[in-house]
């Protein structure tokens, strides 16, 4: 008898740009770009089925008014990319807004195709039906007053996580910016205003990423959530010592806390050399899910893609790459009991925790 491997088991991902990505284009109407799919991108409705991608965190980022330079950076033996000055919040709103609108148009154009996912039971659903979830994520607070009224107005229409900050500093607290090799401990910890944030998505139940947060920041977070901690998408600095991925230390207190690490495909948190570099093997971003589950357990890692939001290794492309991805984990001996948990259960089972539905 011939054995037959298994067929790959969905994906559920902890981290998106591409909202970004339409948000940026000109051309087609994004919703058509979106649906039709043919572009450039990582993600787009064929490229999602096509690579077993049930669904994901889709993030609202909004890009400061100059760019970083970051790309042209990051290729350097070492960098340090200075960080773009704040944001006005009613740029930053203005720019939300627009995110979140695109997203609810590219639903309902859909027509059931792609839905937004409140609960985790309706991303089940999704899975079943084979539909795209999607999940409303808000990639640095800027947007949000300090009496929390925008929170209020984005939790009704579907905000479901949030990390405080993205690398520029901000109201409530400092991200670390893009610098290779460093430590993520720069900066101060969060501002009585972010400490607020943290109460205020508690009471809402909403999920509190700690991806992009610097090391005293996420101690304060550590100390104040009532919640599992979550990094949607960091590697492990033990591997690539990158500002951007986790200690050990903080590995450590991320299983304590039964939360959960969505591993980085960028390949400048993958490499050792933190170089961003196409050229970059499956087995080293398959190492940082080793180690990740060495420090987390196997129900503490899930994927963590970025996509449209970095350069990712070559083998895998764009989400249409995923089945070769997990292929590769498969041989490395990662067997399909590990693989459903690392796909997607460990992301619904923390979602389910944290939202209490
Ligand atoms: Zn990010």
């Amino acid at each position: 008898m011939i054995s037959v491997d298994p067929s790959p088991p969905p994906v559920f991902d902890g981290h998106n740009d591409v909202l970004l990505r339409l948000y940026r284009r000109d051309g087609r109407a994004p919703e058509t770009a979106f649906l039709e799919g043919g572009a450039a991108g990582h993600i787009d409705l064929p490229k999602a089925r096509r690579g077993g991608l049930a669904g994901g965190l889709f993030a609202i980022f909004v890009p400061s008014g100059e760019d970083p330079g970051v790309e042209n950076v990051m290729v350097r033996p070492a960098y340090d990319i200075p960080l773009p000055v704040s944001l006005a919040l009613a740029d930053a709103r203005r720019a939300t807004l627009h995110m979140a609108a695109l997203l609810f148009r590219l639903v309902r154009a859909s027509e059931g195709r792609v839905r937004l996912c409140r609960s985790a039971a309706e991303i089940d659903s999704c899975i079943a039906d084979g539909a795209l979830a999607t999940v409303l994520h808000l990639e640095g607070a800027e947007a949000i007053d300090p009496d929390f009224h925008f929170l209020d107005v984005l939790h009704e229409a579907g905000l479901r996580s949030l990390g405080l900050v993205w690398s520029r500093p901000n109201a409530f607290g400092h991200g670390v910016p893009f610098r290779f090799p460093s430590t993520p401990d720069i900066g101060p910890g969060l501002t009585e205003l972010g400490r607020a944030l943290v109460k205020e998505c508690n009471r809402r139940r909403i999920l509190i990423d700690l991806s992009h947060l610097n090391e005293a920041g996420f101690w304060d977070v550590a100390r104040l959530s009532d919640a599992p901690l979550v990094a949607t998408h960091s590697n492990a600095h033990t591997l690539s010592p990158h500002s951007r991925n986790l200690t050990d230390r903080q590995l450590d207190a991320i299983r304590e806390s039964g939360g959960l690490v969505g591993v980085n495909f960028a390949t400048c948190f993958i490499r050792a050399d933190g170089r961003k570099e196409a050229d970059t093997s499956l087995g080293e971003l398959i190492r940082h899910f080793d180690h990740l589950i060495e420090r987390l357990g196997p129900d503490g890692v899930g994927f963590g893609s970025d996509f449209d939001g970095a350069t990712v290794p070559r083998e895998i492309g764009d989400a249409s790459g995923l089945p070769g991805l997990i292929d590769a984990m498969r041989r490395h001996g990662y067997d399909q009991a590990l693989l459903r948990k690392l796909t997607h259960e460990n992301w619904l089972r923390i979602l389910k925790i944290t939202w209490g539905a």
